[in-house]
């Protein structure tokens, strides 16, 4: 308020004026990210990226989550071990059977293992650095809408101030009370990567993307691998002939598939190893039990309560289209807002809620087209439409299918059991599903993904030159297996012209 003087009809009278003052509220920071996984140090660094003053907390020594300490990279690197120490891609090439040598398979995963987490680890310190993104110690928590606080061993408990939130602290593995995870050979995908020698027999509890990863890889390297799943179908988001494909693939490797099984008990027998009871009254005995039947949202420290933000039964926080709670400068994205729960998602989600909250225009949705990499032995990926969500949506589609036995590259790495598949609307003879099994699919899904997202045809695929000898041709020879079955052959109107 001021007050200044003012000439009235009677002369100068005192006028009360009021003088509107905007106060900023003066945060510590535009931004605070909890969480410093993925979706954190994307969501980090796309704010700072466009001048705000961002904050990232981390409870653990080192960032990365777990894509670089407990999940993706580790678990892929276990697989690259795996398929150089069990001599899985020479196989064919040479007729070697490769006895893996158990004493040396384990200290050389760990060492790889720890390796590529360093390296990933450098990266992302040296990424939020040079964005000017401010690194925190500490186990964050709510004091309200605009505060948390960071509580770390042997400091202080720190109050910091932000405009903007962002949850990004990620999911831990779901341990229902009925299995024993205090034995030291019951685990979860987390304490899997600790293991000190590699067992003779593993049971893996739920045939999900981990589960099935975890038994190909166990499997590849000698041990002997049961699968239990309560469903009839591996992967049930899979194309069906692709699943069928992956579930041939794992019979070779000798696992033993229990689809459609109930699991009764878990426990420890003396003398005998770990049990596992069946609802059909089967025993099964193993040396390790690895749980691998989903994860929770990592919510339980942040005390959402005192800001009025809801998780769901397994401790996800419940978000809009633009990744928004219901407090509408709390955001949160990744493996704690549930499904998808992939690092290639989450590090989108959390990019995309920082547009949204600043306002940026630049970033403002996540692709609707995802591809799926699942890296088993062998990887399978898909994008797009599956054969049954197709018949489903009602669009009549062409199949074209080309096989690695047949292509030039895909002889030289010996790869015999590879395919790609492809589906054309036949109308409009866009591609609308890519699906690979084989060598690589995770990587040459992508040709799919792009063609999908430009609308190419099959025609395109007929057109494009591709280099000579790559598994990348396939998609070449899968156009012309579908332009056949078109029955409107590209130009000369012969079908099978490419074949
Ligand atoms: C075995 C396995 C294999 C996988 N393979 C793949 C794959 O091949 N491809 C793929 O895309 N995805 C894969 N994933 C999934 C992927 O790891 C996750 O989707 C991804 O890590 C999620 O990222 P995020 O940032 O949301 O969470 P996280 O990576 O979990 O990071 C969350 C971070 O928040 C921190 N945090 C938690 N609570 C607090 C708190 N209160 N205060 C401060 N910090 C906190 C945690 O310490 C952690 O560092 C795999 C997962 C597993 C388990």
């Amino acid at each position: 308020m001021g007050v200044r003087p003012a000439v009235g009809r009677r002369g100068v009278l005192p006028v009360v004026e009021i003088v509107y003052v905007v106060v900023a509220v003066a945060y510590d920071f535009d931004l605070v990210v909890l969480g410093a996984g993925p979706a954190g140090e994307k969501g980090a660094v796309q704010a700072a990226y466009f001048g705000k003053r961002v904050a990232i907390v981390e409870r653990e020594a080192e960032p990365g989550g777990a894509a670089v300490h407990t999940g993706t990279l580790p678990s892929k690197t276990l697989r690259e071990t795996a398929l150089f120490l069990s001599g899985y891609r020479q196989r064919e090439l040479y007729g070697l059977t490769v006895n893996v040598n158990t004493e040396l398979a384990v200290p050389r995963l760990l060492s790889r293992k720890n390796a590529v987490r360093e390296l990933e680890v450098a990266r992302i310190r040296w990424n939020l650095e040079r964005h000017g993104v401010q690194s925190m110690r500490g186990i964050a928590r709510f004091l309200d809408s605009h505060a948390v606080e960071l509580a770390s061993l042997g400091a202080a408990p720190r109050r910091v101030t932000s405009e903007y939130f962002l949850i990004a602290t990620g999911s831990k593995p779901f341990q229902p009370s009925n299995i024993p995870f205090d034995d030291e050979d019951v685990d979860d995908s987390d304490t899997i990567l600790m293991i000190d020698r590699l067992p003779k027999t593993l049971i893996i509890l739920g045939g999900g993307v981990i589960g099935c990863e975890y038994a190909t890889m166990f499997a590849a390297m000698g041990v002997r691998v049961t699968l239990i799943d309560g469903r009839d179908r591996l992967l049930p988001f899979l194309d069906f002939e692709i699943g069928e494909r992956l579930r041939g693939a794992m019979n070779s490797l000798g696992i033993d598939l229990r689809m459609s099984s109930e699991t009764k008990s878990v426990k420890r027998a003396l003398g005998r190893g770990i049990v596992c009871a069946l609802g059909d009254g089967t025993e099964l005995v193993a040396e390790k039990l690895l749980f691998a039947a989903g994860r929770s949202g990592r919510t339980e420290d942040l005390d959402l309560a005192t800001i009025g933000v809801p998780t769901d039964k397994r401790g996800n926080i419940v978000v809009d289209g633009d990744y928004r709670t219901p407090i509408p400068n709390v955001y949160a994205a990744g493996d704690v807002i549930g499904f998808p729960a992939l690092a290639s998602t989450s590090m989108e989600q959390a990019r995309v809620a920082v547009c949204h909250a600043f306002d940026f225009s630049y970033k403002r949705q996540v692709s609707t087209l995802l591809p799926y990499g699942i890296y088993t032995i062998p990887e399978v990926s898909c994008v797009g439409l599956s054969e049954e969500m197709a018949k489903e949506q009602k669009i009549e589609v062409v199949v074209g299918r080309a096989f690695y036995r047949d292509n030039a590259r895909g002889k030289i790495i010996g790869d015999k059991d590879g395919v790609i598949k492809l589906l054309f609307d036949r109308g409009t003879r866009r591609l609308v599903g890519c699906h690979c099994i084989g060598d690589r699919a995770s990587e040459l899904v992508h040709i799919g993904q792009s063609a999908i997202l430009l609308a190419g045809t099959v025609d395109t695929f007929i057109e494009m030159v591709f280099n000579y000898p790559t598994l990348s041709e396939l998609f070449k020879y899968a156009a012309y297996d579908a332009l056949g079955a078109i029955g409107r052959p590209f130009g000369a109107g012969v079908a099978g012209i490419g074949s």
